[in-house]
């Protein structure tokens, strides 16, 4: 009998092992198991043998039909053709051989019935596999099978290789199949309440089905196990947080937030109210707050976070706000300085009586500045620190970090997000990520499992609405003219434009880069090089918007140019920013009222998404144009059509989701996962993943450790096993 554990060489020999392991990296009776057929076929199906792509890796089923043998042209040897069929399609096998091949045309006979499997080519017009791996199968066989059993029988297809055929795997897994022992690690509460098989059922459902429904039963159940497994690890995880101790900090009346709740210019959101209502009794416990807040792009997150931050502050404690880009920090830092006034100014003329200090730390400052904010920060003088990757560094150390506050998260992995946390000493500070990139539930669920999560659905009153439009430049050249024809007009009403580029330019850039952040860009249609900040800042100065004022921006300018632009333009000194996506997330210029993004068809539905919210944030209509040299029907023209068409953020990213593979979505991060969900799909698994969280927290509430599911921990320590493997592979 065999265990999922056992290695394969000893349940199916050496032979066959060698090569399972070699291409396809299965090594235990589990990873053969978990290689799952990629589709069935019956004989029915196989009929379309002119479906056949070339290059392909196929086992077909068929009838010979015919077969020849001539001399090899001008040299030793013989060429031995089978011509097959299924009755329909036709498909030629062909061998090659020094000497004469009788024996294979003792083997290979008119109506010989078999599987046949190789690559596909094609030869003189003719489909066909050379030297195809064959399995003849006997006439006993036949008689053995009624004919319509025959005819409905599936034959799985696996995904094979080179070296390894699809159905050689099956033969490996037959054997398997038959030796199998398995305990269920699939509590039997949860079994009978979904109606679920056992899990060696399954496994002979995938692999050996009858029918459609037992494959539809078998895939069911496996993708629970994928999902509640999962899930279990996460609960897990959860259940361990809660085991941290952390300083409460809870709210203190007549302190820092009253006072910063007095001045606010507005209303908070009723969807603010809440997120913020939630977190401020989180922070009130004694033991770490992990939450994620996401909202649309000008949603006020950061109001939340500010408000969350001066709780703390009240409660004696500190908090460090982490933002992905250098122009982001300071735009972080300039504007919760002013919203703060008084209650920031600490030590200075005209400082209110509790206030606090705000301090920058950011990879730019000057030595004295740094030393002065890294002060400050030990000293515990600055309640609020605010910064970049910087913040990370190891010097950077302080008095009592309570509250880590993670801005625009997908730009940070999981291990920024502990180091970070591990400034704070024996306890841990509580944790707020931010993200504007809405994320599907089930990516939420999977992906940032171990958070609890707060969303605002909802923009402040009063915003404007984001017309955008596509504009052909390739099929109407004079488009083009009138996008700047549109910004002149803007600038002349005194209103300032975005002009974005997915290129720095002009020497030194790759596809990628600026403050060391991907740009998600798409490979374009074409194969000229995306435009570039640079060359079309002096095209424009030059040509259509001569007059005006225009600035640059990317990542290549020293930080204080850099910071020179982004003030200038904050400051509407400047018409027109012609810009990378340094001004991607969280930018707030509410004068700013058109962007054009050139070569749109470069970036991501989300990140159009994204950049699009840096207009029509004030009272005055934004507007977007997509400029795009992308074909009409294609692929990238539809993309761009749909984030013309909606403004729903939540759509775009299933969008998203749909069009990356999985694995990208769930990230580096999180690379074990990403084969751990070999059936599951996120986007539309998600009851099955909603109800498996539910049970599995249940199960691990119930018993932590898992003492009364022996197999289950077994199956978790697999599971676990393998992405400490895959993780380790990866860095
Ligand atoms: P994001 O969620 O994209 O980070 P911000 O926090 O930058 O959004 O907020 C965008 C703008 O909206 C800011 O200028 C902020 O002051 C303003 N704002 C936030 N909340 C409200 C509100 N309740 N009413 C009006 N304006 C608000
Ligand atoms: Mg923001």
């Amino acid at each position: 009998m065999a265990i999922l554990e056992d290695p394969l060489r000893l349940v199916v020999g050496d032979r066959a092992a060698k090569p399972l392991d070699r291409a396809l990296e299965l090594r235990t009776v589990g990873d053969l198991l978990r290689h799952y057929p990629r589709r069935y076929e019956t004989r029915g199906e196989l009929t379309d043998l002119a479906e056949l792509r070339d290059g392909e890796y196929v086992t077909v089923q068929a009838e010979i039909a015919k077969v020849t043998t001539r001399p090899m042209r001008g040299r030793r040897g013989s060429i031995f053709e089978a011509t097959v069929t299924d009755g329909h399609g036709v498909l030629v096998l062909t061998f090659f051989s020094r000497g004469r091949q009788d024996w294979r045309g003792r083997q290979l006979t008119p109506g010989a019935r078999g599987l046949f499997s190789g690559q596909v080519s094609t030869f003189k017009g003719k489909r066909q596999l050379a030297h195809p791996d064959y399995e003849l199968l006997d006439e006993g066989d036949d008689a053995a099978h009624a004919a319509a059993e025959y005819a409905a029988e599936m034959i799985p297809v696996y995904p094979a290789a080179k070296e390894i055929t699809s159905w050689q795997i099956a033969r490996s897994v037959r054997i398997v199949l038959d030796v199998l022992d398995i305990d269920d690690p699939m509590p039997r509460a949860i079994r009978d309440r979904h109606d679920l098989c056992g899990l060696a059922d399954a496994l002979r459902g995938i692999h050996r089905p009858i029918d459609r429904a037992d494959v539809r039963r078998a895939t069911n159940r496996l993708k629970w196990d994928e999902a509640f497994q999962l899930q279990v690890v996460l609960a897990q995880r959860r259940l361990a947080a809660t085991a941290y101790s952390a300083t409460p900090r809870p709210r203190t009346a007549g302190g820092l937030l009253d006072s910063y709740d007095a001045r606010l210019p507005f209303e908070l959101t009723v969807g603010q109210d809440l997120a913020g209502a939630t977190i401020g009794d989180e922070l009130a416990l004694d033991h770490p707050m992990h939450r994620l807040l996401q909202g649309e792009v000008g949603s006020g997150k950061t109001v939340i976070a500010v408000r969350a931050m001066l709780q703390v502050v009240d409660g004696g404690g500190q908090a460090a706000l982490l933002a992905p880009t250098e122009v982001l920090a300071q735009q972080h830092f300039r504007s919760i300085t002013e919203q703060l006034g008084p209650l920031g100014q600490a030590g200075e003329l005209g400082g209110a009586e509790h206030a606090t200090r705000v301090a920058l730390l950011t990879g730019s400052l000057g030595a004295a500045a740094r030393r002065r904010a890294l002060l400050e920060a030990a000293s515990g003088t600055a309640g609020i620190v605010i910064g970049t990757h910087a913040l990370l560094e190891e010097q950077v150390q302080f008095a009592d970090l309570g509250l880590v506050v993670i801005d625009e998260q997908h730009r940070f992995g999981v291990e920024q997000r502990d180091t970070l946390r591990a400034k704070a000493g024996d306890g841990r500070p509580h944790v707020l990520v931010m993200t504007a990139t809405p994320i599907p539930r089930t990516v939420a669920m999977t992906v940032f499992g171990d958070l609890e999560m707060s969303t605002l659905t909802e923009l402040p009153a009063g915003r404007s609405p984001i017309v955008t439009h596509v504009v052909p430049a390739a099929e109407k050249p004079h488009y083009l003219e009138r996008v700047w024809e549109r910004l002149r007009e803007e600038a002349g009403r005194g209103r300032q434009c975005y002009v974005v580029c997915p290129r720095i330019g002009q020497g030194g850039d790759g596809p990628a880069g600026e403050d060391g952040t991907p740009l998600d860009n798409e490979p374009g249609d074409g194969t000229r090089p995306p435009l570039a900040v640079l060359d079309l800042a002096a095209e424009l100065e030059r040509g259509p918007l001569a007059g005006l004022r225009l600035a640059v921006l990317h990542g290549r300018l020293p930080p204080d140019e850099k910071d020179a632009a982004m003030l200038a333009f904050a400051a509407g000194s400047v018409d027109v920013l012609i810009t990378t996506t340094v001004v991607e997330v969280g930018v707030d210029v509410p004068n700013a009222t058109a962007m054009v993004i050139m070569d749109a068809d470069r970036f991501g539905v989300s990140q159009l998404h994204q950049l699009r919210g840096r207009v029509g944030r004030g009272s005055h209509e934004g507007l977007c144009l997509l400029v795009t040299e992308a074909e009409a029907d294609g692929k990238s023209r539809q993309r761009l059509d749909a984030v013309a068409a909606t403004l729903d953020g939540f759509k775009l990213s299933r969008l998203d989701l749909e069009q990356r593979r999985e694995g990208d979505v769930l990230g580096a991060a999180q690379a074990g996962r990403r084969s751990s969900l070999k059936l599951l799909t996120l986007l539309k698994d998600e009851d099955l993943i909603g109800e498996a969280r539910k049970q599995a927290q249940r199960v691990v509430e119930a018993d932590p450790a898992l003492a009364g599911e022996p197999a289950l921990a077994a199956a978790i320590r697999v599971l676990l096993d393998r992405e400490r493997a895959e993780y380790l592979e990866k860095a």
